[in-house]
């Protein structure tokens, strides 16, 4: 069997022409991320229409994740380029004097973050490398004291793992970012720094008013206040991507694996796909060969029964993004097929919903050693929640419409096909054909309906 494991490949300057993009969506990607934070506007709206090209070329379903930058804070300037030194046990104050900054004091441009700060809450600065924790707080500034780093320059980005940020999870630029790119119909929206369930409602509000496309809503878990609502959380969004980078600023980093493990298994529960990105192939950004530990973690994320593994640098910058891809491809493809072979633990799936009719069929196409499970859809609730009972044989998703055939390019081992005869006449026996199942037994999904058929 193919890989069952999605890849979604962040796209930048290293992959954004034709060509490249084309070898790579052929070489495995299913989903191509977008991130405004760094480029906006027509940049990437260019790149959405060149992919939907590939998409229809190929006749492969290719979906748009969109990814909003959030909140995420940074300081201000400095009085020179240089860098400012920063002695353990020294004081600093963020303030909201635009003033540049010193080797005492900087200002924090946004004032909601000032008003968010407690005595006693770490300020991690520059990727975690400096920690100050806070002494003081009044009106206009918060004095912290340096417990870790050595040096501090302009505009570096900083996070507060202690602190429950009031900021609108909506920045103005995230709003015109998404005002943009409703008009260029992306099948997923990925939120940053999300905290709590409002604030998958909060996006979701804006997309209505403006459309009635059904995007589906990706929340982005990278501080521990949303790992604690991951419950209320993947029930408000639709996808949950556990964005490693951040997380492993804001949560203590030894932490990661588990409470990736754990939002894995919510996430099955409640019927949502998970993403696990960042750093999977890091080094390949300037390597041809992926390290020993980046192959490990790829095949991790097979082993886990992940839905998606996302790519970052490794082709947004990489030297050979298609090279990245069909990497990841090849350690998907092997641990999916070698996880597969290892005959399914149903015990393991004693904390999954009891009589539920997705477990059932699961059951059915597993017990009754099914090529393939055949699922009309009209939205993508059958399959996905079928995909998330694992049930380890491909999920043959015929679709009527091409954002849902996009977006069942998301959960694991769903095999979306885009065409309106076949789900017209309901032509099961065909679309197995397509995957090259000329025999064996199907089951068969179609509304309410589920059947057991064999293909000769
Ligand atoms: C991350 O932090 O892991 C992540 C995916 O987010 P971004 O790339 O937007 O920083």
């Amino acid at each position: 069997m193919n890989k069952v494991t999605k890849i979604i490949a962040s796209i930048g300057p290293s992959c954004s022409d034709k060509k490249t993009l084309s070898k790579m969506i052929a070489g495995g990607v299913n989903i191509c991320r977008l991130n405004f934070s760094h480029d906006t506007g027509n940049t990437q709206g260019k790149k959405i229409d060149t992919i939907r090209k590939i998409s229809h070329d190929l006749g492969m379903p290719v979906a748009i994740m969109i990814d909003l930058q959030g909140p995420k804070h940074r300081i201000g300037n400095f009085q020179t380029e240089d860098k400012y030194k920063l002695t353990p046990g020294q004081k600093f104050t963020f303030d909201d004097d635009s003033t540049p900054g010193d080797g005492t004091r900087v200002q924090l441009p946004d004032s909601d973050v000032l008003k968010s700060l407690r005595p006693g809450e770490r300020i991690l600065l520059n990727d975690g490398k400096i920690e100050m924790q806070v002494d003081e707080v009044n009106k206009h500034s918060a004095t912290a004291t340096v417990i870790r780093g050595t040096e501090i320059w302009s505009r570096r980005g900083f996070n507060l793992p202690d602190t429950n940020l009031e900021t609108p999870i909506l920045t103005d630029k995230d709003r015109a970012d998404l005002e943009y790119a409703i008009t260029k119909s992306p099948d997923f929206v990925a939120v940053s720094f999300v905290q709590r369930a409002t604030d998958i409602a909060t996006v979701r509000d804006f997309i209505t008013e403006r459309t009635s496309a059904p995007i589906k809503i990706v929340a982005k878990i990278e501080r521990m206040n949303a790992v604690e609502n991951i419950s209320d959380i993947a029930s408000a969004a639709d996808a949950i991507m556990i964005a490693r980078g951040d997380l492993a600023i804001e949560a203590p980093f030894e932490q990661v694996p588990a409470i990736s493990r754990h939002i894995i298994r919510e996430c099955r529960k409640l019927n949502r796909p998970v993403i696990m990105a960042t750093q999977m192939l890091s080094s390949m950004v300037d390597n041809e060969f992926p390290t020993r530990a980046e192959i490990s973690d790829v095949a991790n994320a097979a082993y886990l029964r992940t839905d998606s593994a996302m790519t970052s640098e490794e082709t947004t910058i990489g030297q050979n993004p298609v090279n990245v891809i069909e990497t990841m491809a090849k350690i998907l493809s092997f641990s999916d097929n070698d996880a597969i072979a290892n005959p399914y633990d149903w015990s393991r799936a004693s904390d999954m919903p009891e009589n539920d009719w997705s477990r059932s069929v699961s059951s059915m196409a597993y017990l009754n050693k099914a090529a393939a499970i055949i699922v009309f859809a009209r939205d993508t609730d059958a399959a996905t929640q079928i995909s998330c009972r694992r049930p380890d044989i491909p999920i043959i998703a015929i679709c009527n419409d091409e954002i849902i055939a996009n977006q069942l390019c998301l959960p694991r081992g769903v095999f979306p096909i885009f065409n309106t005869q076949l789900f017209a006449t309901r032509d099961a026996f065909n679309a197995a054909r397509i995957f090259g199942i000329n025999n064996g037994k199907l089951v068969i999904v179609d509304e309410e309906k589920v059947s057991l058929r064999t293909v000769e």
